[in-house]
């Protein structure tokens, strides 16, 4: 019994040591999730079980062949102005994804001849949400300031009361965070059936995108194809141990993961029987160099698509409405607040009225200005005053939206 537990605490010391030395931290993450909650277990076997199944039933056949698009909420999370990472560099994020898991990269040409055949357009496609779980429209994306300087795979980052930003309902969402996470993490993700508050992958903010970008052996996106692939269940091609199981027949066998760009065929002295063409390096869920991972193949496209079967455990998916149009209206969208507070409504919180400051300090009389509710009701109306009565309202959170200066500002404030 005493080796038995030696032998399982030498296992996870050395899952925690490779994932200290390299990129991806999902299954360090998952083994801590895994003991923390037995129940995951049992709920994630459901899923595997489900995954394994239709992969042998339909071997070949897939029971639909339609797009799949997934909603993405993208949570900026910034501590520097230089990790408020622009709208341009996520959408470039959310286009590599498409490409990668849409075989639509020029450079699919470089995959080894014998693997070729396997590649695959998995028919999963990406966008950035329209519509916020309230209905409101949205960007898709939350910028988040924190005083968090550095973030672990703790999921702190996926807390506003850790200083993070909440999820959004992940039956409807993919939910991205993008952070500061310490150097030697790329990023992580969930498994299917995992709490809903913590489901989604978190990516570092130095490998997001495909501009903007300052890592240059992560600068393709592709660590967020990798993630991604994780929250859609597929496993590392060594199933986190030596010549293990990743639950995809097409994928071979292969001792450990790559790094950097390995020549074909990768084939390890004494590793596992791989037939010849070795290691499958330039697949996603390895962990070679962007420039060099290429392909998801058949096998793992069928294991991602079950979970969209009916019952699957993403299925739910299909139905978001976050990406049809909004149903209510918003004085402002949320994350044009953080670069329209150049004036200042003081006192704020406030119980009688409130004025406006410019950000010298300088009282200033806004030429219009109006006010509303979360809902975007329009509650008071006004110009040239120097200030604003707000008596009447009830103690709650407004927006008061000013004209000043040839330009609009949108300002948050509490009345008491
Ligand atoms: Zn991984």
């Amino acid at each position: 019994m005493k080796s038995v537990i030696v032998i399982v605490f030498t296992l996870l010391s050395f899952v925690s040591y490779v994932h200290a030395q390299k990129s991806c931290g999902t299954a360090g993450y998952w083994q801590e999730q895994l003991s923390a909650n037995p129940l995951l277990g049992e709920r994630y076997q459901h899923i595997s079980n489900a995954a394994n199944n239709i992969a042998k039933k339909e071997s070949g056949a897939l029971v639909s062949d339609l797009t799949i698009l997934i909603p993405v909420v993208v949570h900026v999370v910034y501590n520097s102005e230089s990790q408020r990472i622009s709208k341009a560099q996520i959408q470039t994020q959310i286009d590599a994804l498409n490409n990668d898991f849409g075989k639509l990269n020029a450079d699919t040409i470089n995959i080894p001849k014998p693997f070729a055949p396997l590649a695959v357009d998995c028919k999963i496609q990406f966008a950035l949400a329209k519509v916020d779980p309230d209905g409101y429209a949205t960007t898709g994306i939350v910028y988040t300031k924190t005083n968090e300087t550095g973030w672990k795979q703790d999921d702190k980052m996926k807390f506003s009361s850790s200083g993070g930003d909440d999820a959004w309902n992940s039956r409807y969402y993919l939910n991205i965070w993008v952070c500061n996470l310490s150097k030697s993490l790329l990023g992580y993700s969930t498994f299917p059936g995992s709490d809903v508050l913590k489901d989604g992958v978190v990516i570092r903010t130095d490998v997001f995108g495909t501009i903007g970008n300052e890592s240059t052996a992560y600068s393709r996106g592709r660590t967020t194809t990798h993630e991604v692939g994780h929250w859609l269940n597929l496993k590392h091609l060594w199933g986190d141990t030596d010549c293990g199981d990743d639950g995809v027949d097409d994928t071979p066998p292969q001792k450990t993961y790559n790094t950097g760009c390995s020549s074909f065929p990768k084939i390890t002295a004494g590793s596992c029987n791989n037939s010849g063409t070795g290691d499958m390096f330039m697949n996603y869920m390895d962990f070679s160099d962007d420039a060099c991972i290429l392909m998801f193949t058949y096998g793992q496209k069928q294991r991602m698509r079950t979970l969209f079967d009916s019952g699957g455990a993403r299925a739910d998916i299909l139905q978001s409405y976050a990406l049809k149009e909004a149903w209510k209206t918003k004085p402002v969208a949320e994350d044009t607040l953080a670069s329209t507070t150049s004036i200042i409504i003081y006192p704020n919180p406030s119980v009688n009225e409130i004025y406006f400051r410019d950000s010298d300090g300088k009282k200033i009389i806004p030429d219009e200005y109006r006010v509303y509710d979360v809902k975007g009701k329009l509650l008071i109306y006004g110009a040239k005053h120097a200030f604003v009565n707000i008596a009447r309202l009830t103690p709650g959170i407004y927006f008061s939206r000013i004209q000043y200066a040839g330009e609009q500002r949108v300002i948050k404030f509490v009345k008491n």
